[in-house]
């Protein structure tokens, strides 16, 4: 687990989520409120895929579970929980992702969870 000093320090704020997060790249928006912002995903890789992001931050998982108050780490998963409701895929299922870091496959550097569902997945 990293601390707060290094993961807030080796936050990169040039990358696509953040620039989407300051407005300076569009996004299909799905939900938003005081926690979270949710879009969908520019390269699906199922019928419905979603990505639901921190306001704040947060490099990776990690970052996030051990550094964001408890109010932060509430707010944020019951945005994820109404973007599952917004995508129409809670009653047939659907797959939560959360790539963490080189060895998890992370591409963007902000912690984010992916929703993929509105068919069946390998
Ligand atoms: P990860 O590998 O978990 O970091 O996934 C990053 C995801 O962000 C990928 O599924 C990309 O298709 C997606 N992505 C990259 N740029 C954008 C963008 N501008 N808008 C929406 N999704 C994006």
């Amino acid at each position: 687990m990293k601390n707060l000093s290094v993961t807030l320090e080796s936050y990169n704020d040039q990358n696509i989520f953040a620039k989407i997060l300051r407005g300076e790249i569009s996004c299909k928006k799905i939900y938003e409120d005081s926690y979270a912002l949710a879009f969908y995903d520019v390269f699906p890789k199922a019928a419905a895929h979603a990505l639901v992001i921190p306001k704040k931050p947060y490099v990776c998982f990690d970052g996030f579970i051990t550094q964001a108050s408890d109010d932060e780490i509430t707010g944020f998963f019951k945005a994820v929980g109404k973007t599952i409701e917004l995508l129409g895929v809670a009653e047939e299922g659907f797959r939560l992702v959360s790539n963490s870091g080189e060895h998890g496959g992370q591409e963007v550097p902000h912690f984010h969870v992916h929703i993929m569902g509105g068919e069946k997945l390998s």
